[in-house]
């Protein structure tokens, strides 16, 4: 596409946070039970709001995530959804981790 030659990555930061956070905006008015809805996020790990997902392929990821695959894509970051799920891992790896530490917090007191 030409026109992103003229873009900066600051715009397209900008212009896709806007189409994500409308992505969400339009789910909740469509199936407002969405809200109450949850599922572990393929990304980043995190038990996320089904609102604002999307499904890529083999994965979910929540609407956090879904920001950074379009921008990582806008931005030629990755090429597909398994590379950024690769370098989500040690995201993934901390949440478990942070889990395991709150978890063994509340064990010692
Ligand atoms: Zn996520």
């Amino acid at each position: 596409m030409k026109d992103n030659d003229n873009r900066t990555k600051e715009d397209i930061v900008e212009e896709m946070t806007k189409v994500v956070e409308q992505m969400k905006i339009d789910d909740l008015e469509e199936r407002p039970e969405l809200i109450d809805e949850y599922f572990d996020c393929s990304c980043c790990g995190q038990t996320k709001s089904y609102a604002g997902s999307i499904q890529y392929g083999e994965y979910r990821l929540c609407n956090d995530c879904v920001l950074l695959a379009e921008i990582g894509f806008a931005l030629n970051k990755f090429k597909d959804i398994n590379e950024l799920i690769e370098a989500m891992e040690d995201k993934r790896l901390e949440e478990i981790c942070n889990f395991i530490k709150q978890d063994e917090l509340r064990h010692r007191n």
